[in-house]
C-alpha cells in the first residue's frame, strides 16, 4: 500500500533497517540516564540544527506528541494566549488551551485569506500568538514572510507555531518565532509517538515558574541541560530521527523538491475539472498537504478504487470531512509513487 495520509504517513524507506539496527546495536534497551543515551540526544540536536537550520541559541525538546506540546505551552506560560486559526487543528490547539487557561482567546479567519492580526486587539504587552503554520485539515499555510511581519509588529508577544505537517519539509524561518513544534509521523517520515520543540532564548526566560507537572517547561528544560528528559522517552524515535536526519538534504533542498512536487500536482487537476484544490489563494496554500474537493459521491468513489489499486489516500478532516480528500506532499513520498497516483486518477476521472 502506497500511503499519502498526512498522517501518520509514509516513512522513509530506510526505517526498518534503522529499527533493526537500533535493536543490534542494544539502543531499544539503553537507559535514558546513560551516557549513551545522553549522546545520542546531544547529536540529534545537532543534526536538527544543521539540517532544519535552527538558530544555535533555540533549544531543542523532545515530548511525546503535538497535543503534548499544546499541554506543554498552555501551562508554562502566563498572560492571554490568542489563537488566530482557520481549521480544525489551529481550532483544538485554541480550545485545548480554554480549558488550561480560560481566559484564551480564539481568532477565526476564512481560510483562503492571508492571516492578518490587525483584525484583534493584541494591544496587551506581552502575551502569546499562537500559529498553524500549516494547517493539515484544509491545506492552508502561513508563508515565512507573514511570520516575520508578525514578529516585527509584535515584538515582545512570544510567538508559538504549530508545524506538524510541514518541519522536515517546508523551509521555515525558525528565527521568525519563538517556539516551533512537531510530532514526527507527519512531514518528519517517522512512525508517531514523539514530537520536536524549538525554543528561542526570549521564550525561554519567559516561562513561569510551574512546577507542578512532569512536563512542566522547567522539568523538560532542566533535563535537557544534562541531555536528558523528564521521562523515559521514545529512544527508538529518537535514534530514528538521528539516522534519518544524518542522511537527508537540508530542509531548503527538499522544500525546493516539495515545491516543484506540489507545481506538477496543480498543474495536472487543473486539467481535470471534477476535482479543484479547495485553497485558490495560492499565497496560502501549503506546499506538504494537497486538498482536493469534489461532489462528495466521486470522492468516496476514488478514495474506495484508490485502496483496491493499493494506494491510500487521505479522508477529508473536519467540516471537510466528505467533500474533500487530501494528499501528503511529504518528502518521504517517491517520485514513482506520485507518478503511480496521478496516473490512478487521470484514468479514473474523465
Ligand atoms: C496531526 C496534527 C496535530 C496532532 O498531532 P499529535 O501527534 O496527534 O498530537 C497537531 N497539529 C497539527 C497541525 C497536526 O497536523
Amino acid at each position: 500500500m502506497i500511503t499519502f495520509y498526512p498522517g501518520p504517513s509514509r516513512v522513509y524507506d530506510k526505517v526498518p533497517e534503522y529499527v533493526r539496527q537500533a535493536y543490534d546495536e542494544g539502543i531499544l534497551s539503553i537507559n535514558h540516564r546513560s551516557s549513551e543515551f545522553m549522546s545520542l540526544l546531544e547529536h540529534t540536536n545537532q543534526l536538527v540544527k544543521k539540517k532544519l537550520n535552527v538558530p544555535d541559541d533555540y533549544q531543542i525538546f523532545y515530548l511525546s506528541s503535538a497535543t503534548e506540546c499544546w499541554q506543554v505551552i498552555a501551562q508554562s506560560f502566563d498572560g492571554l494566549s490568542y489563537h488566530f486559526y482557520n481549521g480544525a487543528f489551529g481550532k483544538k490547539w485554541f480550545e485545548n488551551t480554554k480549558k488550561i487557561k480560560p481566559l484564551t482567546i480564539g481568532y477565526h479567519y476564512e481560510m483562503n485569506k492571508v492571516l492578518n492580526l490587525s483584525e484583534l486587539d493584541l494591544s496587551g504587552e506581552d502575551g502569546l500568538i499562537c500559529l498553524t503554520q500549516n494547517e493539515t485539515s484544509n491545506g492552508t499555510c502561513i508563508s515565512n514572510k507573514r511570520i516575520a511581519k508578525i514578529r516585527k509588529e509584535y515584538p515582545n508577544h512570544i510567538i508559538a507555531v504549530d508545524a506538524t505537517s510541514s518541519l522536515g519539509g517546508s523551509k521555515l524561518n525558525i528565527e521568525n518565532a519563538d517556539i516551533w513544534y512537531a510530532s514526527v509521523q507527519k512531514c518528519l517520515g517517522l512512525p508517531a509517538g514523539m514530537s520536536v520543540m524549538i525554543c528561542s532564548p526570549y521564550a525561554l526566560e519567559a516561562r513561569n515558574d510551574c512546577r507542578k507537572y512532569y512536563n512542566s517547561l522547567n522539568a523538560i528544560v532542566d533535563n535537557a541541560a544534562k541531555s536528558q528528559t523528564t521521562h523515559t522517552p521514545n529512544v527508538l524515535n529518537l535514534y530514528l530521527l538521528n539516522r534519518v536526519l544524518a542522511t537527508t538534504k537540508n530542509v531548503a533542498k527538499i522544500s525546493q523538491g516539495l515545491q516543484d512536487r506540489m507545481k506538477a500536482y496543480l498543474e495536472f487537476f487543473e486539467t481535470k475539472v471534477e476535482l479543484k484544490p479547495l485553497i485558490t489563494n495560492s499565497k496560502v496554500r501549503s506546499e506538504t498537504v494537497l486538498v482536493l474537493q469534489g461532489n462528495p459521491e466521486l470522492i468516496s468513489k476514488i478514495k474506495e478504487e484508490a485502496k483496491v489499486e493499493g494506494i491510500m489516500l487521505g479522508n477529508g478532516y473536519g467540516e471537510h470531512k466528505n467533500g474533500t480528500f487530501r494528499i501528503a506532499n511529504f518528502p518521504a513520498i517517491r517520485n514513482k509513487e506520485i507518478n503511480s497516483l496521478i496516473e490512478f486518477i487521470d484514468k479514473s476521472t474523465n
